[in-house]
Parts: C-alpha cells; structure tokens; sequence
C-alpha cells in the first residue's frame, strides 16, 4: 500500500493530469514534495515548495523561480535573474509534461 498524505490545494486549480499528459499547473506534485531546486530554495525536503505560487488570473500554480526570479536572486542586475531562471527551467524540466505519479483522492 502506498503512503498517503494530506496537501492543500487551491479550490480553483485544474485536476491533476495523467502522467506523461501536458503540465496544466495543477500544483500537486510542488504541494506534496519540493523537487531538488525546490528543497534548496525552500530549504526543507518535505511540505510544499516555497517557490510554488498561485496565479488567480491564469487559474493555475506557477514556479517562481522561472517566473518572479528576483525572489531568490535578489540582485540588482536584471540578467542574472533571467540566467536563473533559465537554470532553474533546465533543472526542473518545465515543459516536459508531467512527471508526477502522485494519485489524487479528492473529498
Ligand atoms: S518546480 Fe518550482 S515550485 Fe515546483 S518544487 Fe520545483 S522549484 Fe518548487
Ligand atoms: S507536473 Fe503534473 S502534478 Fe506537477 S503541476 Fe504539472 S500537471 Fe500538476
């Protein structure tokens, strides 16, 4: 049997798509463990990522470290924010689909 756990999702976000199936910006892996770039940024390897936000306009979560950069580099040079965002979208693969096995119970 696998481990469940309670994680807190925004009411508005779109249901958690298949494995494998386009990002929708569900939220729920980023809600339930932070990725490796997301345990550096959040500094802890459990709960949700500090870097996971929700965007009410769009009606999905983002990550800020490829979105609002300047959150964790607080430099005043502009491109060494987009560098880091640029990383952290390699590190994290975004737009390779999703990559989340996590199975969803709702109640
Ligand atoms: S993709 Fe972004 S928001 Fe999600 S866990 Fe990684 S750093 Fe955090
Ligand atoms: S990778 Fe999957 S679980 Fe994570 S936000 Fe995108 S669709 Fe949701």
């Amino acid at each position: 049997m696998s481990a469940q756990r309670v994680i807190e999702i925004h009411p508005d976000a779109p249901r958690k798509p298949a494995e494998g199936a386009a990002c929708n910006g569900c939220g729920v892996c980023c809600s339930a463990e932070p990725c490796p770039l997301g345990m550096l940024l959040s500094r802890r390897r459990r709960g949700a990522c500090a870097a996971l936000a929700w965007e009410p306009d769009q009606h999905r979560y983002v990550c800020d470290a490829l979105v609002r950069p300047q959150r964790f580099v607080p430099l005043p040079w502009r491109w060494t924010q987009r560098a880091f965002a640029r990383w952290a979208r390699r590190l994290v693969a975004a737009g390779h689909g999703c990559d989340s096995s996590v199975e969803v119970l709702t109640r």
